[in-house]
C-alpha cells in the first residue's frame, strides 16, 4: 500500500488493516518466536533511491531505522519499535562480471540464489551454509561460510560496498573512499551505521566434485570421535570442511538417543582427487562408529536441501554460540550440550576453523576467533516449550562461555548475552566509527536489554567480568 505522505511503499503501523501490517512487521523473519516489538513503519524498498527516501523520511519522522536483508537474523534484530523498518526483500540486484570475477549483489541476495547463477558461469560465493540467509546480516557479521576453515571469512570477499548513511546520503566506501565505513562493514554485523545497499564480491570457481564422508558415533564413543576429529582438522585437506554434530540419532544409525556425526565435505574438481582428500578420514576415523557413509556424491545443491531440512521454517529457535579457547580441554567443555539437547529436533556443532584461525586478518572489524567454534541451535515446535528449551540454552552456555574468547555476531542474541565480539582495539574503532557516522543513533545498532545501548553501543566483554 501507498501512504498519502510519500511515495514510497509502506506500511503504517496506524494502517486499519492489521494483516497487512503484521506481514510486512515479521512475515520475511525466519524464527518463528516472534518478537513483541512493533515499528512505526514498514518501507517494502524495491530500489536504491527508495532506500534514501526512506532513511529520509526517518529523519523527518525523528525516528530510528532498522533493516531487513534475508530476515534471518534469529533475535530478529530488524523488528524494533518505532522505528522505521526498511526491508530490502523486494529490491534485487545481480550483476555479473564474469571477466573479473566480480559480482554486484543486493543485501537480500540469498546464498542459493547467488550460487544459482554463479553456478551456471562455473563460479561460486561460499556464502552461508543455509540456503536463504541474507547475504546482508551474514557479511556484516563476517560470513562463516562453505569451508571457512581453509578458505576464509566470506566477508574478506567484500571489495566494496554502497550504503545509504544516516544523513540519507549515498556512498561507495572501499579502501580509498569513505574507508572507515567499508573496514566498519567487515565485522559490525548489526551496529553498521549505515543501510548497505549493494555488495561488491570477489567470486571463486565452483567444484565438480562435491563428495561426503559422514561417521555417526553412540555418544559413548563421545571423547573417542572428538579426541580424534579436533586433532585431525588443523592439517587435513584445504578444500574439506569439517564439523562434529551432537543431535538425536536419525533412524537408520541404529543409535538410540543421542550421537555424535563426523561430516567431512570435501569440494574438488576431480573424483580421485576428492577421494585422496577424505582417505584419511576414511581410513583413519576411529572404531565404535554405528554408521559410516564415505565418498558420497555431493553437490551444493544437495547440501543447501540437507541444511534446510536441518533449520526447517515455521520453527522456533533459540542460537548461541563461543569460540573456545585453543588451550581448552575441547571435548569436555563441550560434552554436556552435545549429551542433553531439549528436543528431538536441537543440535549443536563444533565446527573446525583452524589453520585459517591461527593466520592473521586482514584490517577490519571482525577480529575474534579461535580453532573451535561451539554453538547450539535449539529448534522446537510449540510456545510452551520456549522456557524449558531457552533455559537449556542458556545454562548451557553459562558452563561453557568461561572457557571462551568470545563470540561470533551471527548466532548471538545482545538481550540474553553480553560477552566479547572483537579485539578490544577493533571494538574501539568501530564505536568511534559509529558515533562519527551516526551521532543521533539514527540507525537502530544493537539490540540489547530494553533497546538501549543506541549509540554507545557494545561493551565487548564477558558478562561475569562486570
Ligand atoms: C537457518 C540459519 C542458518 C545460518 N547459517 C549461517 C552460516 O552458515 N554462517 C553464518 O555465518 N551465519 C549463519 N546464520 C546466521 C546469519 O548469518 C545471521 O542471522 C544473519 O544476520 C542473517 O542475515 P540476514 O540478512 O538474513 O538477516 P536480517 O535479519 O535481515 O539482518 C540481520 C541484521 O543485520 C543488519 N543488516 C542486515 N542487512 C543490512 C543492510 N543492508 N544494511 C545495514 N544493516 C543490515 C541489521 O541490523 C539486521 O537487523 C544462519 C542463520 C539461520 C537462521
Amino acid at each position: 500500500m501507498v501512504s498519502i505522505e510519500t511515495s514510497l511503499p509502506i506500511v503504517w503501523r496506524s494502517n486499519p488493516h492489521g494483516n497487512e501490517y503484521e506481514r510486512a512487521r515479521v512475515g520475511r523473519v525466519f524464527n518463528a518466536r516472534r518478537p513483541k516489538r512493533f515499528p512505526r513503519a514498514v518501507v517494502e524498498a524495491t530500489t536504491e533511491s527508495q532506500v534514501v527516501e526512506a532513511v529520509r523520511l526517518a529523519i523527518r519522522e525523528k525516528c530510528r531505522v532498522s533493516v531487513r536483508s534475508g530476515g534471518h537474523s534469529w533475535a530478529a534484530w530488524s523488528v524494533r519499535d518505532d522505528a522505521i523498518l526498511i526491508d530490502l526483500g523486494r529490491y534485487q540486484h545481480l550483476e555479473l562480471d564474469e571477466g573479473k570475477k566480480a559480482i554486484i549483489v543486493s543485501p537480500s541476495t540469498t546464498g542459493r540464489v547467488l550460487n544459482g547463477l554463479l553456478s551456471t558461469r562455473g563460479l561460486m560465493f561460499a556464502g552461508g551454509h543455509c540456503p536463504d540467509v541474507g547475504v546482508g546480516g551474514f557479511l556484516l557479521q563476517g560470513g562463516m561460510g562453505w569451508n571457512c576453515k581453509n578458505w576464509g571469512w566470506a566477508c574478506e570477499q567484500v571489495v566494496a560496498i554502497d550504503a545509504v548513511d544516516a544523513w540519507g546520503e549515498l556512498l561507495h566506501c572501499d579502501t580509498e573512499q569513505n574507508s572507515d565505513l567499508f573496514w566498519a562493514a567487515r565485522g559490525a554485523g548489526p551496529g553498521f551505521p549505515g543501510v548497505i545497499t549493494k555488495f561488491y564480491l570477489r567470486v571463486r570457481p565452483a567444484y565438480t566434485n562435491v563428495l561426503n564422508s559422514l561417521f555417526f558415533y553412540p555418544i559413548s564413543e563421545y571423547r573417542r570421535a572428538m579426541d580424534w576429529v579436533i586433532k585431525a582438522s588443523p592439517t587435513f585437506d584445504e578444500d574439506t570442511e569439517i564439523v562434529a554434530i551432537g543431535a538425536v540419532a536419525p533412524p537408520e544409525t541404529g543409535i538410540s538417543g543421542h550421537c555424535v556425526l563426523l561430516n567431512f565435505l570435501t569440494f574438488k574438481n576431480d573424483e580421485e582427487e576428492a577421494k585422496s582428500a577424505l582417505l584419511p578420514a576414511n581410513t583413519g576415523r576411529p572404531q565404535g562408529f554405528a554408521l559410516e557413509l564415505t565418498n558420497q556424491p555431493s553437490s551444493l545443491a544437495d547440501q543447501y536441501r540437507i541444511q534446510a531440512g536441518a533449520n526447517p521454517e515455521g520453527h522456533r529457535y533459540c542460537a548461541e554460540n563461543a569460540y573456545i579457547k585453543n588451550d581448552a580441554d575441547v571435548p569436555a567443555v563441550m560434552e554436556d550440550a552435545f549429551t542433553t539437547a531439549p528436543h528431538p529436533k536441537a543440535f549443536c556443532i563444533w565446527y573446525a576453523m583452524a589453520p585459517c584461525s591461527r593466520r592473521p586478518l586482514p584490517d577490519m572489524a571482525l577480529s575474534t576467533q579461535s580453532d573451535h567454534y561451539f554453538a547450539l541451535y535449539t529448534v522446537w515446535e510449540h510456545e510452551s516449550d520456549d522456557e524449558r528449551c531457552q533455559s537449556w540454552v542458556s545454562n548451557t552456555m553459562r558452563k561453557v562461555e568461561r572457557h571462551s574468547d568470545g563470540a561470533y555476531l551471527g548466532d548471538s542474541d545482545f538481550q540474553v548475552r553480553r560477552t566479547r565480539f572483537w579485539a578490544d582495539a577493533n571494538a574501539e574503532r568501530l564505536m568511534d566509527i559509529r558515533r562519527k557516522y551516526d551521532p543521533e543513533g539514527r540507525i537502530c545498532g544493537y539490540l540489547d536489554i530494553d533497546d538501549a545501548s543506541g549509540v554507545k553501543g557494545l561493551e565487548n566483554r564477558h558478562e561475569w567480568m562486570q
